[in-house]
């Protein structure tokens, strides 16, 4: 099986494990643990801002996203593909108890619809906005810089914040072909993954002014995500920032190289985003693709008209001749 489902299937290397063994730690919730602080200074400092706070998933640095800059009843914008809007259990309502006002198509919302959404607010009718919710990479997709900062220019013009899931924002980098503190300019939190294709077994961060982050530090406590020795996990992440950001440059080749290969299959679409290639099949047939490349030995999500394929360390050149080779018997049986 070569398995193209996730790039948080990626593994941590020897020499990450040996960085881990080795980590010099204390207790985190009392800030003396000497690998989070590391961590959490370098991650501050490659993207340009104050602070970090290291937090145990991407799921977490958003929700803290939420927690310091949305109160009870106001609105977040986003899109309806966001990971926050489809892949948190609605923990925005739940927890943030936020009003989602969603978009839909390309992914980033027009000027004449900020323009109406803004055109309401201070209504006695109206839920306040708050926050801007913004994602680069965009399912796998690069959202240019200059739509993103006519965003976070149009939201801080009037009064609100604006957050980054920036769980790929090291791919949106090297797509980009800018610095990481490029991407993440102009937002007032970003969050980032540690354990995606950099490969560290645990972690994300979420980065913002020091005042922003000593409350979701106390936002992270109250969930009862205060870690101890978390410098052994820490550690991971931090050989993943020192090691592991550039050969991302190498997923995103072979996603290149492999939607090249599958060019020309008939009845689908194929394009390379970044370190994912992704199928549009016919109108809700993706679930019997996904059954054909099982069976040719080939493992990726979807649903709907979208097949998923995402490449990481651990698959290979010759990995992906084979996968192409297994796509094309697959679709051609179908
Ligand atoms: C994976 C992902 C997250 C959440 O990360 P977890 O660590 O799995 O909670 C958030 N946003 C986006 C865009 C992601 O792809």
């Amino acid at each position: 099986m070569i398995d193209l489902r996730s790039d948080t299937l990626t593994l941590p290397t020897p020499a990450m494990r040996r960085a881990m063994a080795e980590a010099e730690v204390g207790d985190d919730v009392f800030g003396e643990d000497p690998t989070v602080r590391a961590l959490e200074e370098e991650t501050a400092a490659l993207l340009g801002r104050e602070a970090a706070l290291y937090v145990p998933s991407g799921h977490m640095a958003n929700q803290l996203g939420l927690y310091v800059s949305v109160r009870s009843g106001e609105e977040v914008w986003a899109h309806e593909h966001h990971h926050l809007i489809g892949d948190e259990q609605g923990a925005v309502a739940v927890l943030a108890r936020a009003l989602p006002r969603l978009y839909s198509g390309e992914p980033f919302p027009s000027q004449p619809l900020l323009e109406s959404w803004i055109a309401g607010a201070g209504d006695v009718h109206r839920a306040d906005p708050a926050l801007v919710w913004w994602e680069n990479t965009f399912s796998g997709r690069v959202v240019p810089l200059t739509e993103q900062r006519r965003v976070t220019g149009f939201a801080h013009a009037h009064g609100l914040r604006a957050h980054l899931d920036g769980a790929r924002l090291w791919n949106a980098a090297i797509g980009l072909g800018v610095s990481p503190a490029e991407v993440a300019e102009g937002f007032d939190t970003v969050s980032v993954c540690f354990s995606k294709g950099l490969g560290a077994p645990v972690g994300s961060a979420l980065v913002g002014d020091a005042d922003t982050v000593r409350r979701a530090r106390r936002g992270r406590k109250m969930l009862g995500a205060g870690m101890r020795q978390a410098g052994i996990v820490a550690a991971g992440a931090l050989h993943a920032l020192r090691h592991h950001r550039e050969r991302l440059a190498e997923d995103h080749h072979r996603a290149a190289r492999l939607a090249d290969l599958l060019e020309g299959l008939p009845g689908v679409s194929v394009v390379a985003r970044t370190n994912m290639v992704l199928i549009t099949t016919p109108e809700g047939r993706a679930g019997r693709y996904l059954e054909a490349l099982a069976t040719e030995g080939v493992r990726a999500l979807g649903g709907g008209d979208r097949v998923r394929l995402v490449l990481r360390q651990e698959v290979t050149d010759s990995d992906v001749e084979e996968a192409a080779k297994a796509i094309v018997r697959a679709v051609s049986s179908l």
